[in-house]
């Protein structure tokens, strides 16, 4: 086999490789609670589900614009309106296939050798890898618990250097839950605009907020940094709609031209099918979401308290997203049955191995103290698995 560099280059996710092996044992018939989910577990409301059985039988089943269809655009340059209260014209949006898709169209678009891209740690997975697939240099920035995990402007700017092309920021964050309020974005931003380079918004997590966490976009602070701020969102978590790979992007229109050109030459427009859904998802009925999220709000609550109860973790509260990070670094150095823990990852293998519950090692995130539990799964199996970690737990020497 002769691989590229490229491909070499990129490591399989540990996110993916957990996941695997949850499900082979569940395969195997054994009871598992699965933690490291990273969608909705409710399903997509119906009457999204009906405007794409629309779409099928009136034969809307052909290609589309690449970028979208100008119905598609205009709902979502008016989800930007009415949510973010930014203004965007069609020729600054692209729709793709998932915001993923958007994030990656951003890096061909702007990234090549020499460049660096400045990533907080603990940060998704996914980021390092599309920065280094597009030949350029991440720069990871560890922030800090004692932060909310936001970035302070006397770190990010020891890191920021002529060759910094952009930053990437994910906020309510995938995986600490946590977010960034306006007076932390209005630091960032000024330093972006000193230093010309551009900010990477992913905002995903915008409607699953709690404790009257409101979510702000840095876009929205003034012009100069909407001019250099590229806002990704889409509806895989705010719609559940994760299957249906549909998620846009907004910046400026020579950025957004060339991520549709790059688009153009790779996957062509998102499914017809999809978009039409997805106009309904984002002008129908909303009633949907503060459903979903009050009930992820209960066990939000709940998880962090059993949490903060188990001697020697400590979880942060989350406001946003569907995440527990707590820190478990305590263990480490321990004895659990055996065999000593010194890694998130050995945390992970073995509370799944030995307790029946699959999470996701900070590791895969960038901070080893840590690991991710989802609570987008039912109550009862949110008890259950907690049960089951507070057990493991108190077995440590
Ligand atoms: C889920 C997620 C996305 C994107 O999901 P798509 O399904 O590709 O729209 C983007 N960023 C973060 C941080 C996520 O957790």
């Amino acid at each position: 086999m002769r691989l590229s560099e490229r491909a070499k280059a990129i490591k399989p996710s540990p996110t993916l490789a957990m996941d695997a092996k949850a499900k082979a044992l569940k395969a195997a018939g054994e009871d598992i609670v699965n933690f490291g989910v990273g969608e909705p577990d409710f399903d997509t409301p119906d009457n999204i589900k009906e405007a794409a059985i629309k779409a099928i039988r009136d034969g809307f089943t052909k290609y589309t614009p690449v970028g979208g269809t100008d119905e598609l655009k205009t709902a979502v340059t008016e989800k930007f309106r009415k949510d973010n209260n930014l203004i965007y014209e069609k020729d600054e949006i692209i729709v793709s296939c998932g915001a993923k898709h958007s994030l990656y169209n951003i890096a061909e678009a702007l990234f090549g050798p020499g460049d660096e891209v400045i990533i907080p740690s603990p940060y998704w997975v996914t980021y390092p890898d599309q920065v280094i697939l597009n030949d350029a240099a991440p720069v990871i920035v560890a922030t800090d618990e004692q932060d909310s995990f936001t970035l302070r402007p006397e770190l990010l700017k020891a890191k920021v250097s002529g060759k910094t092309k952009a930053l990437i920021l994910n906020s309510p964050s995938n995986p600490t839950g946590l977010a960034y309020d306006r007076k932390s974005l209005e630091n960032i931003a000024e330093m972006a605009v000193k230093h010309d380079f551009y900010i990477i918004s992913d905002e995903i997590y915008e409607k699953l907020t709690y404790e009257g966490f409101s979510h702000f976009s840095i876009a929205s602070l003034g012009d100069e940094i909407k001019q250099r701020t590229i806002v990704v969102n889409g509806l895989s978590k705010s719609h559940a709609m994760t299957g249906w790979r549909v998620g846009f992007a907004a910046g400026p229109k020579d950025i957004i031209k060339a991520m549709t050109n790059i688009q153009s030459q790779s996957t062509s427009n998102p499914s017809s099918i999809t978009q039409k859904a997805s106009v309904e998802a984002l002008t129908g009925p909303q009633d949907f979401i503060p459903k979903m999220v009050s009930e992820f709000d209960r066990r939000r609550k709940y998880m962090v308290e059993r949490l903060n109860k188990i001697k020697g973790v400590s979880c942060i509260k989350p406001v946003g997203a569907f995440y527990a990070f707590p820190k478990v670094s305590f263990c480490y150095g321990k004895m659990l049955n055996g065999k000593s823990v010194n890694s998130s990852l050995d945390l992970s293998t073995y509370l799944l191995e030995r307790a029946g519950v699959a999470v996701v090692p900070g590791m895969a995130f960038g901070d080893d103290r840590y690991i991710r539990l989802s609570y987008a799964t039912s109550m009862e199996n949110i008890k259950k698995g907690l049960d089951r970690i507070e057990d493991a737990l108190s077995k440590l020497e």
